[in-house]
């Protein structure tokens, strides 16, 4: 959503909004830590959270990521900054198009600061902005109005100009541009930020474009100091009085200088410049909600905010998500890893999961779904557990919330288990290992503190769920109960994937939370079904052997999670009926692992509340308008004795001690004292127990028993201090006191320390640029041929003579014949002188070439051809002997003989017409 829509929405209703800035953190550690305190800081309300980006574009890749996490992973509506010089354009293009996709509609843009090397700004070589407004005008030429685009303003001045007043027009000018919303500088001093909002507004720049202060929390004087310096802005001289003579104690000038900024908030809101605050957390989230605290504008824990609960779970903004409104269960405490195995479904734009049937979960391999941490930081969390006890322990321990994870949760087990943990307890004590459950809710108010959710004025409500993870010699006997009882609904699966379910195959989703709103239609956000089921059992076992994999081969801590992650069964339960909220447990009655029995205390403190005592006696969570009441009243009689005691058990202790050396009178009266306070703590948590409405008067008589337990020697713990102190019962310790002054004893007192171990893991993540090369050679193949020149080579081959004999001697036989009918007669005769030119005979070569073309095809680069030709002639005379014509019998001319004769040696001496048949 734009951000000057979300905030016109809240400050329509009066309600202020403020937002949160961070930067990309230098390590991979400190990239995850800063992720899990948005995520946390998410509690905090904020309306939007900006990320900033490098100068010149270094860590970019960071910035984009970021934006992308915050968006879909953790559902914070965010703002990139973009900065436009010293940077290709291509990386602007780029991040605009990743922030596009991650579903980011705000941009802050910039102009930038010169990069760490360069003294001051100068626009480089090849870039193609100068200023903020040509990125403006650019995202708006490409983007349309996708974008809500904020633009940086400086009440004090920018760069090495002072004056801001003559910054303004510039700022108007980013406005016209397309700048929606204006994020100022850091400020200390009201005045000078109240003034110069007016001359911007006095220079154009309409309401309707909010300006938003910078608010900075003071951590400690010098950060403070240096920050101030370097955006030269003015701090108001008894800032200065106040913080100085403090500067050495970082925790005074804390507390100090939240006031301090309080109070500039405070003033800002009050003088109606604005209604929003922009915090610079620098990453931390301490100082920022102390402050938020001073001002009252966070929404309190015990309170329902709709806007940041619209669902049961949390939303993602991620691209075309906003409008995903149902999912399964099985991810409640993994959202992260749903979200990243889901982002490739297109499925949410209708508003629904889509059909079920069908939905492609990402892989297992994607980032960010195998297990968190290194395997040092994992064993030293989960330890090093060799039998199937020490498992049962490790569960137990997080069920009592002393471990803060475990391999399927990532996040400490939340309140809404609080009336459930008993059971939980119970159940992993006996190695009936639980991965996920939620209590049945029959109509709780939508604004319930732990149950509620969606818009005010309605009810919400949910079935009893529990997911378990089961040795398989307990399963059929488990199976055996479910399947009596009707109203449970069950999937069984174990790692190969052997399902046993009483779900008929065509069975739709289970609706397992849902609500009922005014004047809308009944919301049914969480469900149950079988294709999800499995692709959650797929990540399960491969958490269970990630698990295994942090214990080196050999060992035995790595053979038991694996056995475990290899055989056993997860099991999921829903109890249909709604109304009972103790149907599922009694399942379990009488089930335990082999030798597995880890001791545990009933749980006594921090869970007087209402709801823990009502659902273990059998009432459902219902009518909770009066249970919440009776909770409140309830939780507030419990802190009071509480207090009560531990004041009061502090005292007898502090006379206890003093009475080795002073006198038993001393003892007594201290004694006597703390008891007087503790009837009185007594009797106030009675009134207020009393007070609550009779229909509850069994929550608040257990509320009252558990009271008094504690002060029957529970355990209770001392708020905010990393070491628990056992706060012993007022009435024993005061007898305990007695014999002690006796016996000159200083009396027992349980010391239960609770070492709290906090490891800060730092990895240098080296931002290299690296240039390298990659050549790739693609051969394409050319059909290029040249065909050069045909070089023609000509033997001589050696005449061949032939003979083609086609005379049948036919004609000759004829005319012999034909002379022979002549024989010597003489007739003399006139010699008739004829001469005929003989037809010129032809010689008749025929020469028949034969080509053979070689013609060599080379396949790397071009195919050259060269043709050679050998012409061998082969000279063949062939002499054709013809078929004899016989041209008849011409009489000549009669000439003398010795004419005849010397014709015979050459002359022609009869005409003879070739053309003319022989008769
Ligand atoms: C809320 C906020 C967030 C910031 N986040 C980042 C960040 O993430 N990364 C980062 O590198 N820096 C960041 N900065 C710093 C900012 O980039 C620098 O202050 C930079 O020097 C100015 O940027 P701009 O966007 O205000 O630039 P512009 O508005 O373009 O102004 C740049 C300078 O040019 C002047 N100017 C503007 N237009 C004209 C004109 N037409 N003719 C002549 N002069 C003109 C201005 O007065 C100013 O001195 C942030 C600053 C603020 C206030």
């Amino acid at each position: 959503m734009h951000i000057t829509k979300k905030l016109a929405q809240a400050h329509a209703e009066g309600r202020p909004t403020y937002s949160f800035e961070y930067f990309p953190p230098k390590t991979a550690q400190g990239v995850q830590n800063l992720y899990d305190r948005m995520d946390r800081m998410h509690g905090f309300g904020p309306a939007f959270i900006d990320v900033t980006w490098g100068a010149g574009g270094r860590m970019s890749h960071l910035t984009c990521e970021m934006v992308k996490v915050a968006q879909s992973a953790y559902g914070l509506e965010t703002c990139m900054h973009l900065t436009c010089t010293d940077m290709a354009q291509s990386k602007i293009d780029g991040a605009l198009d990743e922030a596009y996709k991650a579903g980011c509609t705000n941009i802050l843009a910039l102009r930038g600061d010169p990069p760490r090397e360069k003294e001051k700004w100068e626009q480089s070589e090849g870039t193609a902005f100068r200023y903020a407004k040509d990125l403006i005008k650019y995202i708006k030429e490409k983007y349309g109005n996708h974008f809500d685009i904020g633009v940086a303003g400086y009440p004090e001045g920018c760069d090495a100009e002072t004056d801001a007043d003559a910054h303004i027009p510039y700022l108007k000018e980013k406005i016209d541009a397309g700048g929606t919303f204006v994020l100022a500088q850091m400020s200390y001093d009201v005045d000078i930020f109240i003034d110069w909002v007016k001359k911007c507004r006095q220079a154009g720049i309409p309401e309707n474009v909010p300006i938003i202060p910078g608010v900075m929390p003071i951590q400690t004087y010098d950060s403070f100091l240096r920050r101030a310096k370097w955006t030269q802005c003015r701090v108001p001289k008894h800032w200065l009085e106040q913080l100085e003579p403090i500067k050495n104690d970082d925790a005074q000038v804390r507390e100090v200088g939240k006031d301090l900024v309080a109070e500039f908030c405070r003033k800002l809101l009050d003088s109606g410049t604005t209604m929003h605050l922009h915090f610079y957390t620098m990453n931390l989230a301490a100082s920022t909600r102390m402050v938020l605290d001073e001002l009252s504008v966070a929404p309190a824990a015990d309170s329902h905010n709709p806007d940041l609960k619209p669902l049961p779970w949390r939303q993602s903004l991620g691209f075309n998500r906003r409008d995903e409104n149902v999912r399964p269960i099985f991810w409640r405490n993994r959202k992260q890893s749903y979200v990243a195995r889901t982002q490739d479904w297109d499925e949410f734009p209708n508003g629904r999961w889509g059909d079920s049937r069908s939905p492609a979960f990402g892989s297992l391999d994607a980032y960010g779904i195998g297990l968190k941490g290194t395997n040092e930081h994992n064993r030293k969390l989960w330890g090093e557990p060799k039998t199937a006890q020490q498992v049962a322990e490790l569960f137990v321990g997080y069920m009592s919330g002393k471990v803060e994870s475990l391999p399927w949760s990532e996040a400490p087990i939340s309140s809404e288990a609080d009336s459930l943990r008993q059971d939980l307890i119970d159940l992993n004590s006996r190695g009936l290992l639980t991965i996920n459950s939620q209590p049945a809710v029959d109509g709780a108010k939508s604004s319930h503190t732990t149950y509620g959710w969606g818009p005010k004025n309605g009810y919400v409500y949910q079935k009893a769920y529990l997911e378990v993870l089961i040795h398989p010699a307990i399963l059929p006997k488990l199976i055996e109960r479910m399947e009596e009882k009707e109203e449970i609904t069950y999937y069984a699966v174990n790692h190969s994937g052997e399902l046993k379910t009483n779900v008929s195959s065509d069975g739709g989703p289970n609706a397992v939370t849902w609500g009922v709103f005014p004047g809308k239609e009944i919301v049914q956000p969480t469900i149950v079904e079988t294709v999800s089921f499995l692709a959650w059992r797929d990540e399960f076992y491969h958490l269970g052997l990630e698990w295994s994999k942090c214990y080196d081969e050999a060992t035995e801590s790595r053979r038991l999670i694996r056995e475990i992650a290899e055989s056993w069964y997860l099991v999921n339960i829903v109890d249909n009926d709604y109304r009972d909220s103790r149907g599922i447990f009694p399942l379990f009655d009488g089930l335990r692992v082999d030798g597995v029995d880890v001791k545990t205390k009933p749980i006594t403190n921090g869970d007087a509340n209402g709801f823990v005592a009502r659902t273990r006696d059998g009432t459902s969570i219902a009518d909770t308008e009066t249970g919440q009441n009776i909770a409140k009243n309830a939780d507030h009689a419990s802190e009071k004795l509480s207090e009560a005691a531990n004041t009061a058990g502090a005292k007898v202790k502090e006379a206890a001690n003093t009475a080795s050396d002073k006198t038993k009178e001393v003892a007594d009266s201290a004694s006597a004292k703390a008891k007087e306070t503790a009837s009185s703590a007594n009797a106030k948590a009675n009134d207020a127990a009393g007070s609550a409405k009779a229909k509850a008067n069994d929550t608040a008589d257990s509320t009252k028993a558990k009271a008094n337990d504690a002060t029957s020697g529970t355990t209770t713990s001392t708020s905010g201090s990393t070491t628990e102190h056992s706060a012993t019962s007022v009435d024993k310790v005061t007898e305990e006191t007695e014999t002690v002054a006796d016996q000159t004893v200083a009396p027992a007192v349980e010391h239960d320390t609770i070492k709290r171990e906090h490891e800060t893991r730092d990895r240098d993540v080296v931002e290299k640029e690296i240039h390298k090369d990659h050549y790739h050679t693609t051969i394409q193949p050319l059909k290029d041929t040249e065909v050069q020149a045909t070089e023609h080579e000509f033997e001589q081959a050696p005449t061949e003579y032939r003979s083609v004999e086609k005379d049948d001697g036919a004609a000759e036989a004829k005319v012999a014949k034909k002379l022979a009918g002549f024989h010597d007669s003489v007739k003399e005769e006139e010699t008739k002188e004829t001469h005929a030119q003989d037809e010129t005979v032809v010689g008749e070569h025929v020469h028949h070439h034969l080509h053979e073309i070689i013609q060599p095809v080379i396949e790397k680069g071009k195919e050259v051809i060269q043709r050679s030709v050998t012409h061998v002639t082969h000279p063949i005379k062939e002499t054709v002997h013809e078929k004899s014509d016989d041209h008849g019998v011409t009489k000549a001319k009669p000439i003398s003989v010795e004419e005849f004769k010397h014709r015979l040696d050459g002359e022609a001496a009869t005409e003879v017409n070739p053309d003319k048949p022989a008769p």
